[in-house]
């Protein structure tokens, strides 16, 4: 019979969705309040956000919206209606499909970096909870820097019921994700589906480095296979 004492740790933001699209969704919420408090047309707003986003400007979009736009609202409102707003985001497809293959033979968590109640919205807007046996949110635990602390790591192993060397973390993060759980004694696998390099030294680290998420089931079945054990009658 079948032991299911293997476990695999997700990442959250570029690994089984593309930050991007939480941008995406902060920006048309920015570009939404300054409609309505500024009287300024939402869709302009909302263009300029996104030009801005590529390019010299990328990270001062906000910066961007209000000197182009002659607002006067400060930028750290902007980025409170960015935190505070109800994110519109879809889990992926085949982030869908293989955790519920994965769910078949492993123990699912998501261990995710990050402000908590940003971090909930999204899960909650993905819709992503079902689909694994846990999720924690790093920086309640350990000093709350997050990983690469081992904390977090080890609440979700604790969570879980299994031991580091039956675990695998997935992430994009060469040092939150592959040095923190690598240092705990988990296995790791690298994601490049959606982060952009350069990628440092540390990378060298991971077991596995995939460009897919629908990679992922094979090749963490060749890092930790099953065990199969007997139970005498
Ligand atoms: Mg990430």
């Amino acid at each position: 019979m079948l032991r299911n004492d293997r476990a695999i740790l997700f990442d959250l933001d570029d690994t089984l969705y593309p930050l991007r699209h939480f941008r995406l969704s902060g920006f048309a919420a920015v570009a939404r309040h300054v409609a309505a408090h500024h009287g300024v047309d939402e869709a302009r707003a909302y263009r300029i956000l996104l030009g801005a986003a590529s390019g010299p400007t990328r990270g001062r979009e906000l910066n961007v919206l209000t000197e182009r736009l002659g607002l006067d609202v400060p930028v750290a409102t902007l980025v409170r209606v960015i935190r505070r707003h109800t994110p519109t985001l879809q889990l992926p497809g085949p982030t869908a499909a293989t955790l519920r293959t994965l769910g078949r033979s492993w123990k699912l968590a998501i261990v995710t970096n990050g402000i908590p109640a940003i971090q909930r919205a999204k899960v909650e807007a993905l819709g992503v909870e079902p689909l694994v046996d846990t999720v924690v949110y790093a920086s309640e635990h350990g000093t709350g820097e997050g990983k690469p602390e081992r904390e977090p790591f080890l609440a979700a192993l604790e969570a879980l019921a299994v031991e580091p060397a039956r675990a695998i973390a997935v992430g994009d993060d060469e040092f939150s994700d592959i040095f923190g759980a690598a240092r705990c004694g988990l296995r790791t696998i690298q994601t490049r589906e959606w982060r952009r390099g350069p990628f440092g030294v540390v990378s060298l680290c991971a077991d596995a480095v995939v460009s897919r998420m629908s990679d992922v089931p094979v090749i963490a079945g060749c890092i930790l296979p099953e065990r199969l054990t007997e139970y005498a009658a």
